[in-house]
């Protein structure tokens, strides 16, 4: 019991300290920030926000969740380059149920947005960020400066310095599909992997790219997971760790706060639950390996590269049913996503916090996304005929051009600082681009067998070069 009141007695000193920190000109609202109102974070939630935010920290501690790490040093170099209007705007894309309100305080006064580690209460800080009256001209990422200076390429090498990565989804081949349950088998036993398709997608547009003068990165090169992590060994409990800290914010946790104040007996019913026990089980081996580790293996392939565009190649499906067949029906489209669409239970940890902030406050890398997404919704419906989806696939999704929509994804949450643009090319279980795709007779070596590729997947691969041209002209010549 000892060890409970001294880190309860520790968090409070932080509190108390926090608030003497802090001036009292922070206001709720401001001009320009009308949209910024209270919302309820959980029906559930009978705490106060002190109380929550404190018994959640306990929790946390208890079960040995590291502490995060400071954002603000993150931030320093989103210091007074972004403005109000421009926050305004891009804000219902990237949060869908203006949560990120309940964690910052605007001093209209000074420009500062304080963002708070505790929702609502707002005593513990997280990072400050000065923003701007007027757009920062001298405020240029490297990723543009490279556009702007590709713009004077020989005709014949118009990509020359540019980076551009390549992330083929999936891992591909008959031990994976089985395991990420990414691929179509049609009536006669056809099989199309999504994570082959996707990786020849990446080989031809590759060599394409590089012939026009671009140096190109692809996340992965062979059929295989690209975290090297083993995935029937691994140990989980890191895992299961970020886990119960991304679940914070979640009814059940939330509920479960309730139950007690800070001490042995909350700790044990957090011990004792369904949810808690399943995060720190094997049940959950796939979505970590699948989701976290191998996610993140290829943010960390991707980001040291500092790519001036990253594309997510993936091929949806709709209705495939749990044989994983062709839809009868038929539904082809294409539509790409940009970050964004935070729903409220993801803003669990300062890395999310930090990571929203990033998109937030960089007047120029998500509406580059935008513009790079649009290019290829554009040159897939040109060169392939196939329209713009008018969903966005899931309910946390929000449409912000043609076919373009914001989405909280891993990779596009965490590869900042130049545009990205993850890209549902096509439908493969629509009956006649199953059968396009199926048609390959194309040879290309693959881990040292031969996997043929169809005149289908060509021409996407062509689409997508001409996007990235596209894309490239335009912002070699703004305006
Ligand atoms: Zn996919």
């Amino acid at each position: 019991m000892s060890r409970t009141r001294n880190i309860t007695n520790r968090i409070l000193k932080v509190v108390a300290s926090s608030v003497l920190a802090l001036s009292g000109n922070l206001v709720w609202a401001a001009p320009g920030f009308s949209e910024f109102e209270p919302v309820v974070l959980n029906a559930t939630q009978a705490l106060s926000p002190d109380e929550a935010f404190l018994r959640t920290l306990f929790i946390l501690e208890q079960f040995g969740v590291p502490t995060e790490i400071d954002s603000q040093p993150l931030l320093e170099e989103l210091q007074a380059v972004q403005t109000p209007e421009e926050i305004k705007r891009v804000l219902p894309f990237l949060d869908l149920q203006k949560t990120f309100q309940r964690y910052v305080l605007f001093d209209t006064s000074t420009g500062l947005m304080s963002a708070f580690q505790d929702p609502q209460s707002r005593k513990v800080p997280d990072f400050s960020v000065q923003l701007t009256d007027s757009p920062n001209s001298s405020f240029e990422p490297e990723f543009q400066k490279r556009l702007r200076a590709a713009a004077h390429n020989p005709k014949e090498r118009p990509l020359a310095g540019l980076r551009i990565a390549i992330d083929p989804g999936h891992m591909g081949g008959n031990t994976w599909d089985q395991r990420t349950g990414k691929f179509i088998r049609s009536a006669k036993g056809q099989v199309l992997s999504e994570g082959i398709l996707t990786l020849q997608t990446a080989l031809l547009l590759e060599s394409e790219l590089v012939a026009l003068g671009a140096e190109v990165l692809l996340s992965r090169r062979t059929l295989n997971a690209v975290s090297p992590l083993e995935f029937t060994k691994f140990d989980l409990r890191d895992f299961a760790l970020e886990e119960l800290r991304e679940s914070s914010l979640q009814d059940w946790f939330q509920a479960l706060l309730n139950k007690a104040p800070a001490g042995e007996t909350l700790y044990r019913a957090f011990q004792s639950s369904r949810e808690v026990k399943q995060i720190f089980s094997d049940f959950m081996r796939s979505k970590y390996f699948i989701n976290r580790a191998d996610l993140m293996a290829r943010v960390n392939a991707i980001q040291p590269f500092s790519p001036d565009l990253t594309l997510i190649i993936h091929f949806d499906t709709l209705n495939s049913g749990p044989s994983n067949g062709v839809n009868p029906s038929g539904y082809n489209r294409t539509k790409a996503y940009v970050s964004g669409a935070f729903e409220k239970t993801e803003f669990a940890s300062r890395e999310d916090r930090r990571y929203f902030a990033q998109h937030l406050l960089d007047p120029v890398t998500w509406n580059a996304s935008v513009q790079l997404s649009s290019a290829v919704v554009t040159q897939i419906g040109r060169q392939l005929g196939i329209r713009p989806d008018a969903s966005g696939g899931s309910p946390s999704t929000r449409q912000v051009a043609p076919g373009v929509f914001s989405r909280n994804l891993h990779l596009n949450r965490k590869i900042t600082g130049a545009p990205v643009s993850y890209l549902e090319c096509l439908f493969y279980n629509d009956p006649t681009e199953f059968a396009a795709l199926s048609n390959a007779k194309h040879p290309m070596r693959i881990d040292g067998v031969n996997h043929p590729y169809s005149d289908r997947l060509a021409s996407l691969a062509n689409a997508l070069r001409d996007a990235v041209l596209e894309f490239v002209r335009q912002s070699g010549d703004p305006r």
